[in-house]
């Protein structure tokens, strides 16, 4: 059975999605300062590892370029080495080997010991001067670099290569040098194929480029400030590593090592730019990694919510779902309507409260399992008649129901809803379900009531209407409104001061007379009672009667009103004034003959009141056994008291009990006297005719006939003319209180 329960609740749960998407971007973005940042150091880590890698490689790639020239000088050396040669010849095998030589050095130069030299130009120079001279002589190298000096040949920048020369003995006996142009040391540097697309640069000791990555600058001295960077770390192999301005002006590391034979210094220059951009690189994964954990935890949730609603549609989830009716428990409920008057806060709503009559009956004397198959049944009628609104429905405790559905109009609502039960009934009866529902309806009319209300208490408004309906069996619903609340709380005032007043004396009896037709006189009485109380006011008997009735206090109100009777009766009695029988009302509560006899009677003799002078009245309406009502009179008019009834006509089976209940007098309810067309205190002939014959019949089964509510002439002197015996009236007078009474009585003897 596939039903719609509710009207939707997938917005909530897109809230709670956004609220958890929003949740995990914070947590993401505390994550990418952790996490992310170690992934993002770590890719700088690797980016200096490289930068390192390529300045050792091109270190080692220099040195063996060094080597090379190393070897080169070799060769010359070996045309010399070991022999006594006297300069000149050694000039000539300079001059001599110039020409077999690979590279292009500026000069090759001879120095004695004393740093005399001899070069292949035939020139004549000295290099004690140089520093390299004293450190060869001294033998501290067997192979030297030189820092950019300037060429003693042309005076142009050059490096100087030596080499120590030797004896037989290994003496050193002069020095070997040969000068390179700084051009040629330069495009000798360019064929080194690492780092080729890097920043690369060799100095010298002063700092002079030996060879610049922008060939402009090279044999240019290095002056800037240079520093450290700041946190910047440093590995194990590289020698430092600098920040720096370049000699553009744009700040730069410098990833620098110093080589080994030769006092020069490798450095590989890198932007700064360039670590942004791994910076940026990373910013970017980062965000790209952010947008993929969103789109999958936004998957999730769709997919979660696909599910659950799927689930509850079908009624997987049990927990919102009663398990005899299958309709939403109430607590879901009120959460669900809640929520819609929260999302419709401009809309009206009816909520319903429905029940079984007497279903306490059915689950005790059928048993649980027929009692929840009716459960079910009901429910199902229900639903099928109520999902045609669009509302949501549930089940509450034992056999009560709710139906929460947005209307348009009070007005509509009502038409429709009495549609709906009539054909809630058909299916009821279709179904052969015995049972009769009642309802509580409550309205929510947004410009009438304060918004804040909420789904209980339009709830317990239903379910305050529905309680009101009493054991009235034709009626089937009760709409809510402020006055039945009103009197709900008078009631519950009433109940708790009851005792009280009736302690405090605050009920009083009032006498209206009854006058006999024949001779217009007062022949009788009636004792009403009245409440004068300090806080309600005065109220009259409907006001209160109904309410004791279905709490039965109304048994201690009659006997405190007979006891107020036989006072007054015994003070006239004693005082030797005028008495007229005095009848009073005997409530349909008192459903034990015996006891209400012997009560009645007792309190009689207590003041010692002849039986003549007091009449009963019976409610002819009475929802009393026949049997009860029959038995009271008998034993009443045994005691010596006339017995009438009350009201007659106004109950369904008036004539039906004139045979079996034996009372003396009949008293007409009022209400025949406003019937169909009555105008101005005029009857119309068709009345007239009904009570004529009514009073016909009391004649002929030998009953006095009084008419009660005679408020004209006109209605007087029809009675009198059908002879009916006694009436009583505002005609002749309203109820009286005690002195009152008596002076009338006085005067209308
Ligand atoms: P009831 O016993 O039928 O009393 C007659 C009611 O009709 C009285 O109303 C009386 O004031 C009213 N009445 C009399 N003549 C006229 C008239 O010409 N025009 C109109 N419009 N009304 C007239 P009341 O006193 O308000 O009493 C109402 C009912 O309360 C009584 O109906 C009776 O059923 C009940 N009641 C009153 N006193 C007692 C009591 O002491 N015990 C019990 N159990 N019920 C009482
Ligand atoms: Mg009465
Ligand atoms: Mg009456």
């Amino acid at each position: 059975m596939g039903r719609k329960f509710y009207i939707n609740s997938n917005i909530e749960r897109l809230f709670a999605l956004f609220g958890t998407l929003v949740l995990i971007l914070i947590l993401n973005i505390i994550l990418a300062n952790t996490l992310l940042k170690k992934i993002q150091n770590d890719a700088k880590l690797t980016f200096i590892q490289q930068c390192e890698d390529t300045v050792e490689d091109y270190t080692l790639a220099l040195q063996t370029k060094l080597e090379n020239i190393e070897s080169e000088i070799d060769i010359i050396y070996a045309k010399l080495a070991y022999k006594t040669l006297s300069p000149e010849s050694i000039q000539e095998v300079l001059v001599r080997e110039k020409n077999n030589l690979s590279i292009n050095f500026t000069e090759i130069v001879y120095s004695d010991t004393k740093g005399n030299t001899y070069n292949f130009y035939g020139e004549n120079h000295s290099i004690a001067d140089r520093p390299y001279f004293k450190i060869i002589m001294e033998g501290k190298t067997k192979f030297y670099v030189s820092r950019v000096l300037e060429s003693k040949h042309n005076g142009e920048p050059i490096i100087v290569f030596a080499r120590p020369l030797y004896d037989e003995t290994n003496r050193i006996t002069g020095v070997l040098c040969v000068g390179c142009p700084l051009e040629t040391i330069s495009s000798f540097i360019d064929e080194i194929k690492i780092g080729l697309n890097k920043k690369m640069s060799v100095r010298d000791l002063d700092g002079k480029f030996i060879k610049h990555y922008n060939n402009a600058w090279t044999n240019w001295t290095f002056h800037s400030g240079i520093k450290k960077p700041k946190n910047f770390k440093e590995t194990e192999k590289i020698d430092s590593v600098m920040q720096t301005t370049d000699v553009d002006g744009n700040d730069v590391y410098v990833f620098y090592k110093e080589m080994e034979n030769a006092p020069w210094t490798i450095g590989m220059t890198v932007s700064l730019s360039e670590f942004k951009k791994i910076d940026k690189k990373q910013k970017d994964y980062q965000n790209f990694v952010l947008e993929i954990i969103i789109v999958v935890l936004a998957l999730i949730f769709l997919i979660e919510m696909w599910i659950h609603s799927f689930l509850e549609r079908h009624q997987i989830l049990s927990t919102h779902i009663d398990s005899v009716t299958h309709l939403w428990v109430r607590s879901y409920f009120e959460k669900e309507a809640n929520k819609l008057l929260k999302r419709y806060p401009q809309s009206k709503f009816i909520m319903i409260e429905a029940d079984i009559r007497g279903f306490k009956f059915i689950n005790q004397n059928m048993g649980e399992l027929k009692a929840n198959q009716v459960l079910f049944q009901f429910s199902k009628i229900l639903y099928e008649t109520t999902k045609v609104f669009d509302g949501i429905i549930s089940r509450g405790y034992a056999d009560h129901f709710y139906v929460f559905i947005k209307i348009t109009s009070v007005h509509k609502a009502m038409h429709i809803f009495k549609d709906a039960l009539k054909k809630l009934d058909e299916n009821l009866k279709q179904q052969d379900l015995p049972i009769s529902p009642k309802f509580g309806l409550s309205f929510y009319i947004p410009k009438k009531m304060d918004s804040s209300i909420t789904a209980q208490t339009l709830i317990s408004r239903a379910h305050f209407a529905k309680d009101s309906i009493k054991e009235n069996a034709l009626q089937t619903f009760a709409i809510y409104d402020e006055r039945l609340l009103k009197r709900s709380n008078e009631d519950n005032f009433i109940e708790t001061h009851m005792e009280n007043a009736l302690k405090n004396r605050e009920f009083f009896v009032m006498y209206q007379p009854k006058v006999d037709l024949n001779t217009d006189k007062v022949v009788g009485a009636e004792a009403l009672v009245r409440w004068q109380s300090p806080v309600l006011g005065f109220m009259p008997p409907n006001s209160f009667i109904p309410l004791f009735e279905r709490n039965n206090f109304v048994i201690k109100l009659d006997f405190y009103v007979y006891e107020e009777v036989f006072k007054f009766l015994r003070k006239s009695l004693d005082k030797g004034e005028p008495t007229v029988p005095v009848s009073v009302n005997m409530s349909r509560n008192h459903d034990k003959p015996d006891r209400f006899v012997h009560d009645f009677t007792n309190l009689l003799k207590k003041y010692d009141i002849p039986p003549r002078l007091v009449e009963v009245e019976l409610l002819e309406r009475s929802s009393m056994d026949k049997n009860v009502l029959r038995e009271v009179t008998l034993m009443l008019q045994k005691e010596g008291f006339k017995v009438a009834m009350d009201d007659f006509g106004s109950g369904e089976s008036s004539l039906n009990m004139l045979s079996t209940i034996p009372v003396n007098v009949l008293k007409f309810d009022r209400s025949f006297l406003f019937a169909s067309d009555a105008k101005e205190g005029k009857l119309d002939a068709t009345s007239e005719n009904f009570i004529e014959t009514l009073i016909d019949l009391g004649k002929n089964l030998k009953k006095e006939t009084i008419f009660e509510g005679v408020e004209t002439e006109e209605q007087r002197d029809f009675l009198r003319k059908i002879k009916c015996d006694q009436v009583q009236g505002y005609f002749y007078s309203k109820p009286l209180r005690e002195e009152e009474f008596m002076e009338f009585l006085k005067k209308h003897r």
